[in-house]
């Protein structure tokens, strides 16, 4: 229905673009076209592509199609508010949004659902073509079952379709990982500055800018591509760039950016969990002078490798056990502890019960006068549905979790007091609340992840106000941040455990960081990609 609804929206597009400047040219009404283009005065044609997922291979839990909440047409343009009808950037180009889709990061992408995105995302491109330039909007730590590098495979499946001429632009997230392949498939390449990602929509913007000056000024794809392999392998949660060593590497990167001769800069820190040849971090550069972007490539690069032995996770790490003991004697409330090893936004399975079976085991939160403790959250349909029909206030038991992990615990037998329900969250569906003993357990319907202080407050919860907050996440996102009194990262079990060395690689390129470090200086010299055509 909606590749009908593109085609047709387009055709107007094309009738108005053709019709409307030759009418008020010969009314006089306008002095020629306000922006210089390079051979015509017709808007670029600028198609919108593209998949976002960060998929763990250590994870059993597999990802559907459905999971990405694809968004067809014009519906694409809801994700972009810098695209918005009245915004000064969709007036510069004639937009043909195709398929994006954004899912919650999870186990490796079913084959049949990557092929199926990808084979709609190509039939909608071979229907509106030709285009000037295409938007990849991607995360780059996408895993499907039985295929390598996924997306290298689809930038050149589009590469295929839209030909060679067309400027590709691809927009990235830092923990996205950039194959030979897809640098050479792509002409402008950027990703966010920042961890957390407080830049994800600047960054986006910035990508499409990129692609719109070099259409508009008619300088078209750049001359060089520098690409550097950095042999580094680290976990989100010791590369944040609120800290050192995190910090000062990427607050090069915009002003190497901005130097004459020079297009984007940019830093891949790449994916701890997957097992790939592709795994590892990048620096590339893209620009005109041939020496400026080989050289501040390299720059980069050799920060990066100097920097190596400084990265440390952003907050202080023990077991589970010391992050309660901890928190139990602290005198700061709220006291965060991050169950990192199951964190749904880096690729968990956000099922695993390991962590919430140890906390209802100790004796101090058995009664209700106990510290008072939240724990968000567990998957448990089955509970979800017990809860529904014993209504607030009633007296509740299932189990919850362990349905996709099950390797560190079995499913999580609770009984407890509903004390709320909430329906309507698009990722979860269905949250309660269930007390046992002075525990809140969010039990939700489908995973979700908690990172706003909406997400507690809306159920009736309030984490200032309580002595332990335990979130199944890593590095504590800005709003839990901000509220945290103190916090510990607990290095718990699940998909993306956050001891790499106990993880075990078979493929990904050796010698690397931090698994061999005694290793010698790498080659970090700048390799010129060829040019997409
Ligand atoms: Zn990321």
């Amino acid at each position: 229905m909606e590749r009908v609804a593109i085609n047709k929206k387009t055709d107007m597009k094309y009738f108005l673009i053709l019709i409307i400047p030759i009418f008020l040219l010969s009314e006089g009404l306008v002095a020629g076209p306000q922006r210089p283009t390079s051979t015509n005065t017709k808007l670029p044609r600028i198609a919108i592509a593209g998949l976002s997922i960060e998929s763990s291979t250590f994870s059993p839990a597999l990802t559907n199609e459905e999971a990405f909440h694809a968004r067809y047409g014009t519906s694409v343009f809801t994700l972009y508010p810098f695209l918005s009808a009245d915004s000064p950037i969709r007036k510069r180009a004639d937009w043909i949004p195709v398929l994006v889709g954004n899912a919650l990061p999870g186990g490796a992408v079913t084959r049949q659902a990557y092929e199926s995105l990808v084979s709609k995302t190509l039939d909608s491109l071979r229907k509106n073509g030709p285009y000037d330039g295409l938007v990849f909007d991607i995360h780059g730590a996408m895993s499907v079952v039985g295929l390598d590098d996924p997306e290298g495979d689809f930038i050149s499946r589009i590469r295929e379709v839209i030909g060679k001429k067309t400027i590709i632009s691809t927009s990235m997230d830092l923990h996205g990982n950039v194959s030979w392949r897809l640098a050479e498939n792509t002409d402008l390449i950027t990703c966010y500055r920042m961890a957390p990602h407080e830049d994800a929509m600047q960054t986006r913007e910035r990508a499409v800018e990129n692609l719109l000056d070099r259409i508009e000024s008619g300088k078209g794809k750049p001359a060089y591509k520098a690409w550097i392999a950095v042999p580094i392998l680290l976990p989100g949660e010791k590369t944040s760039t609120r800290i050192e060593p995190g910090k000062s590497l990427y607050a090069q990167v915009a002003p190497a950016a901005a130097q004459p001769g020079i297009i984007d800069a940019a830093i891949w820190i790449g994916y701890a969990w997957a097992d790939e040849p592709r795994n590892h971090a990048v620096v590339m550069v893209t620009g005109d002078d041939r020496e400026k972007v080989k050289q501040t490539a390299e720059q980069l690069a050799q920060s990066f490798w100097k920097d190596r032995f400084d990265f440390a996770f952003v907050a202080p790490t023990a077991t589970l056990e010391v992050c309660l003991d901890s928190a139990l004697k602290s005198h700061k409330h709220p006291f965060f502890i991050s169950d990192m090893g199951d964190n749904p936004t880096a690729g968990g399975a956000g099922d695993v019960t390991w962590t919430l079976k140890q906390i209802l085991s100790r004796s101090e939160f058995k009664s209700a006068t106990g510290p008072g403790l939240i724990y968000a959250s567990i998957p448990g349909p089955e509970l979800v549905e017990n809860a529904i029909r014993a209504g607030v206030g009633g007296k509740v038991q299932g189990y919850a979790g362990a349905m996709v992990d099950a390797r560190y615990a079995p499913p999580l037998m609770i009984a407890g007091t509903v004390e709320s329900i909430q329906k309507g969250d698009p990722d979860a569906e269905v949250e309660v609340v269930v007390r046992v003993g002075s525990v809140h357990i969010i039990v939700t319907k489908k995973r979700k992840p908690y990172h706003k202080e909406i997400d507690f407050t809306r159920l009736g919860l309030d984490p200032r106000k309580t002595d332990i907050v335990v979130v199944k996440i890593g590095y504590l996102q800005p709003e839990l941040y901000a509220m945290r009194a103190d916090w510990i990262m607990a290095l718990t079990p699940g998909g993306v455990d956050q001891n790499l060395e106990s993880l075990k690689y078979k493929r990904i390129k050796r010698p690397m960081f931090p698994f061999d470090k005694d290793m010698k200086d790498p080659d970090l010299s700048a390799k010129l990609v060829p040019s997409s055509d």
